[in-house]
């Protein structure tokens, strides 16, 4: 009798594309669980995340047939500051060490300026993987508008296969996750089937204290957030202890942050503690302090020591 096993499929696919065309919301809606900080204003995702998503052929017992590492790579811009150079070049090398590039963009609006910058990274790239490009957000958009965005990204990318998809609807997703799997290389897991994300508790902890914080301050303190946890236990059954300190840009954001009797910065610690508490399945304790740390952003040593 013929063997009809196919072989085990893994790699990591490279997430790409401008702020705000729905990566983190794809990653989630793949992983069917809140890994990466997904926020309505551009550039909260900062640093690599993965998450891993183990894929079996058709039944809900069957064995994983394919695992996909998901890496989501930071946004690329034209740099203005230190962060942003550090930010291209490590998105760069995302690309290049991985096994397939999920290019995301947004299916509602012609390419922008932000794409272009884009398709010039990854025609520059000196180990060119295979590229997916899924053009997102369908639903906001008719058939021929579609046919249209097609052809203007297949310019700027010829050598992508083009998916179109929405992410929030969850429509072409099933046929996204295919196209993935056909390009991967035959390989074993890279890791155990039960582990979803591989991305430190305490990264996602900061990234989520981040998208609070941003939701909640809205326009008052552009972008000049950044967090460092402090101190991460387990407390066993007691669930999690965790202190992280805000630090601000300028002395005149310190009393915004943490608001009127201390209001503000309450609020944010109990979005960010629901939402870790959300992410990890357990009870969290969550303090959180504020202090200025000027011109963070062009800091070399302090985006180090922040991880970037
Ligand atoms: P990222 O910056 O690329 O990670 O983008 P996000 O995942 O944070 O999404 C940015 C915004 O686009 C959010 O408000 C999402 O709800 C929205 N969004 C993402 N995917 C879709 C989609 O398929 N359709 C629509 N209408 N909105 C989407
Ligand atoms: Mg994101």
């Amino acid at each position: 009798m013929e063997d009809q096993t196919q072989a085990f499929k893994s790699g990591f696919v490279a997430v790409m594309g401008r702020p705000n065309v729905g990566k983190s919301t794809l990653i989630n809606a793949l992983l069917g669980q809140k890994v990466a900080a997904v926020s309505p204003r551009p550039q909260t995702t900062r640093k690599r995340q993965m998450g891993i998503l183990n894929l079996a052929p058709g039944a809900k017992d069957d064995p994983a047939n394919a695992q996909i590492v998901f890496v989501d790579t930071p946004g690329v811009h034209r740099p203005r500051h230190k962060l942003g150079e550090l930010m291209n070049q490590e998105a760069a090398e995302t690309l290049e060490d991985s096994d397939l590039i999920l290019f995301v963009a947004d299916a509602s609006q012609p390419p922008q300026e932000d794409d272009q910058i884009l398709f010039d990274l990854l025609s520059g790239l000196r180990r060119p993987a295979p590229v997916i490009l899924a053009l997102n957000k369908i639903d906001l958009i008719d058939a021929d508008t579609l046919q249209g965005r097609k052809t203007a990204f297949a310019e700027g990318i010829p050598r992508a296969q083009i998916v179109p998809i929405s992410a929030t609807t969850g429509s072409q997703l099933d046929n996204l996750l295919a196209e993935i799997v056909d390009r991967l290389p035959e390989g074993l897991p890279f890791f155990p089937e039960e582990q979803v994300t591989d991305l430190y508790e305490r990264d996602i902890a900061a990234d989520l204290i981040r998208e609070a914080a941003l939701n909640l301050l809205r326009d008052e303190v552009p972008h000049g957030i950044a967090i460092r946890i402090d101190q991460f236990t387990e407390r066993n059954r007691h669930g999690a202890y965790i202190e992280a300190t805000l630090f601000v840009e300028r002395e005149s954001h310190k009393p915004i942050v943490i608001g009127k009797n201390g209001k503000m910065l309450k609020q944010i610690g109990t979005a960010a503690r629901q939402e870790i508490e959300a992410m990890s399945g357990r009870k969290v304790f969550l303090r959180l302090r504020v202090k200025v740390r000027k011109n963070w952003r062009n800091d070399d040593k302090i985006l180090r020591r922040f991880g970037y």
